[in-house]
């Protein structure tokens, strides 16, 4: 059932280009927000100076616009919004849901050394929550800095999770954590709950590393007086060996799969599968599709595996389902990089480009292999394979390809049939293997030794280009016999 108010975000911080597990995380709440008529915004956690790099914002913005997830409003960037921060911060000291703690790190870091040689939990032991008003006044007249700590009420803090159900943590097992430190500035879990509460956020769509501080900013809301948002904790994406997806071990970000051919539609199709379920066997869904069909219902919440061979093999498929134009529209630039041939030279020649990607597409899986499997197409400038070349490039192959050329060469229509029937009946009359004749013309017309059908390739390069590589070819055959006479 439709339901505008639905309002959900991600918040991408800016510490690394966008990787696989924030691009799912941003594909569900897509989902989320487009199925029920909702809005998704993005907030940038950019608060952290250290670890935040102003440059990496646009790449993974790029990153976000590539997948299509379009998103509603104004970019929210947590580094504008400080002071609205330490509003909130004061809002709490004075509400008494917080109080200032004047503990010096020193004195922090001994308390901890203490606790832990009793074996007792490293949390903060309420020293500060203990002072009197008369000694509060006194610090502060001092000029004593000091933070601005929650009181976590006694008992159990509960939700109800859309993914993992009922969640409970015990008040033991939380510290009266810092919402503001002594240079008065927020830490994070104040600085989400005061930006999801000001985005007007109903659902809170995240990874379940984010569980612990899901309680920590339950208890803010509360402190505030604020209402609490949904909660869905998605598990997180492993690599094959179960370790967190991590760029530190090679994991590449969403970028770099671009650069090498995937499809977005592939990209969204396959992240969407890793953390929800349609519930039955079919895999293969347009980003339009989804929309229709993602609820909350079918999230899945152990974690998932992010598998590349499957990921390719989704590209493969979504390769399948574009129309030749739509394939040539992508294919176009990657040739232009290669070198391949310039933008005017494809434009002007789109109906060749698009019976290329026709004759190529069963075979390709990411759309750089179009380049790689099909430059010949398009240039002269190719290598024959060494090792088919030793095979098939024998002198006697040099004879029959001359002869074959000749024959093509008169042939007063070229296209597949009659291209068949000139090599069968070559191959016929001089009693040879048609493969005889196959293996070396492929391999003269197009530097490899698979590829799809010999006629098609033949036909579609036309009479002319055959005949010019098949003699070229007859050439270097006789040039490498010299030469390895010499
Ligand atoms: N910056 C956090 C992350 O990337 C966002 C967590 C949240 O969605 O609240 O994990």
């Amino acid at each position: 059932m439709p339901d505008s108010s639905v309002k959900v975000r991600i918040a991408p911080s800016p510490s690394g280009y966008l990787h696989v597990g924030t691009a799912r995380m941003a594909i569900s709440n897509y989902l989320f927000a487009r199925h029920y008529g909702g809005q998704f915004f993005i907030r940038i956690e950019d608060t952290d100076k250290e670890r935040s790099d102003k440059s990496l914002i646009d790449p993974i913005l790029d990153a976000l616009r590539w997948l299509q997830l379009d998103w509603d409003g104004e970019i929210v960037h947590q580094s504008q919004r400080l002071d609205i921060y330490k509003d909130y911060a004061k809002r709490i000291l004075e509400s008494s849901a917080g109080y200032r703690c004047f503990c010096s790190p020193q004195q922090l870091q001994k308390d901890r050394e203490e606790a832990s040689a009793k074996k007792l939990p490293p949390r903060y032991n309420r020293r500060c929550l203990k002072l009197t008003p008369q000694e509060i006044e006194a610090k502060l007249e001092a000029g004593e800095k000091f933070a601005i700590r929650l009181r976590i009420p006694e008992g159990v803090t509960s939700f109800e999770d859309m993914v993992l159900k009922q969640v409970s943590r015990s008040s033991d097992d939380i510290e009266d954590f810092i919402i503001a430190r002594s240079d008065g500035t927020a830490t994070y879990n104040l600085a989400v709950v005061v930006d999801d509460h000001d985005m007007g956020i109903t659902h809170v769509i995240r990874g379940n590393d984010h569980v612990t501080n899901t309680f920590k900013q339950i208890l803010i809301y509360r402190a505030l007086g604020l209402d609490i948002p949904k909660f869905g904790h998605l598990p997180l994406i492993l690599r094959p060996d179960k370790r967190k997806v991590s760029k530190r071990l090679g994991d590449k970000d969403v970028g770099e799969y671009r650069n090498e051919g995937l499809l977005p539609e592939a990209m969204f199709n396959y992240l969407c599968l890793l953390g929800w379920s349609p519930k039955t066997e079919r895999e293969i869904y347009t980003p339009k599709e989804l929309v229709e069909i993602f609820t909350e219902k079918h999230f899945n919440a152990s974690n998932a595996v992010f598998d590349e061979e499957k990921l390719i093999a989704f590209n493969k498929k979504h390769i399948g389902l574009k129309s030749g134009h739509d394939l040539a529209v992508l294919v176009a630039p990657l040739l232009v990089d290669a070198g391949v041939r310039t933008k005017y030279w494809l434009e002007t020649r789109w109906e060749y480009l698009r019976n290329v990607i026709d004759l190529l597409k069963e075979r390709v899986r990411r759309l750089t292999d179009f380049v790689s499997l099909g430059h010949y197409f398009f240039d002269f400038d190719y290598k024959y394979e060494s090792k088919a070349e030793a095979k098939q490039f024998t002198p006697e192959s040099a004879d029959l390809l001359e002869e074959l050329t000749g024959r093509f060469e008169k042939l007063p229509g070229f296209d597949h049939d009659a291209i068949e029937q000139c090599l069968s009946g070559m191959a016929n009359e001089k009693e040879v293997k048609k493969a005889r004749l196959i293996h070396p013309t492929r391999l003269a017309v197009s530097g490899m030794s698979v590829g799809p059908g010999l006629y098609d390739i033949l036909a579609l390069l036309t009479q002319p280009v055959v005949v010019e590589r098949m003699r070229k070819a007859v050439e270097h055959i006789r040039n490498m016999k010299q030469e390895s006479q010499e």
